[in-house]
């Protein structure tokens, strides 16, 4: 493994999949000493860290995974968002006694609601099934600089030098 870090010049990366799934609080109550076993088998120990705050708060950051879009959530929401639509218009409809000519655009405002959920949906569905495992394999090739925190990416395939291509992390 040759990577090189583009900012620090540094040697050494973790992968950022292996850092998500060590978890944080490994880092937290164990800040040196720390070994693992990485690609070709060289054992890698940790190296110390400027600070541990500046660390967690990269890690949180850039080291979980990107994330589907959850059906059940914009479903659930757009329930609820419903409920309450109608609890306000009913509340407004009995407070202003009004009948039905408003009852019909009250009607047409819920399924102009209606509408936008089933919207968000359908982008929910586009980015689970366009932008969600592009963004997924990247993050599975990123490895993290352990001198500055950089992010990194390996672009596949590894030239013939040996040399490991690195860009900027794209996010
Ligand atoms: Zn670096």
């Amino acid at each position: 493994m040759n990577i090189e870090c583009p900012k620090c010049k540094s040697k050494e990366f973790t992968k950022l999949s292996l850092l998500y799934a060590t978890g944080f609080s490994d880092i937290e109550t164990r800040s040196r000493g720390w070994g693992i076993l990485f690609g070709s088998g060289a054992d890698l120990a940790f190296g110390k860290f400027r600070t541990k705050g500046e660390v967690q708060t990269r890690l949180s950051q850039n080291v979980a995974p990107p994330r589907k879009w959850s059906y059940r959530k914009i479903v659930f929401g757009g329930l609820l968002g419903l409920l309450i639509l109608d609890f306000i218009l009913g509340y407004v409809d009995t407070f202003l006694r009004t009948g039905g000519n408003v009852n019909q655009q009250f009607a047409w405002f819920g399924y102009g609601y209606l509408g936008m959920v089933a919207f968000i949906l359908f982008l929910a569905f586009r980015y689970n099934f366009t932008v969600f495992p592009r963004r997924y394999r990247v993050w599975n090739r990123s490895f993290m600089c352990r001198s500055c925190g950089h992010i990194a990416q390996l672009s596949l395939p590894i030239d013939p030098s040996g040399q490991a291509l690195v860009r900027a992390a794209s996010r």
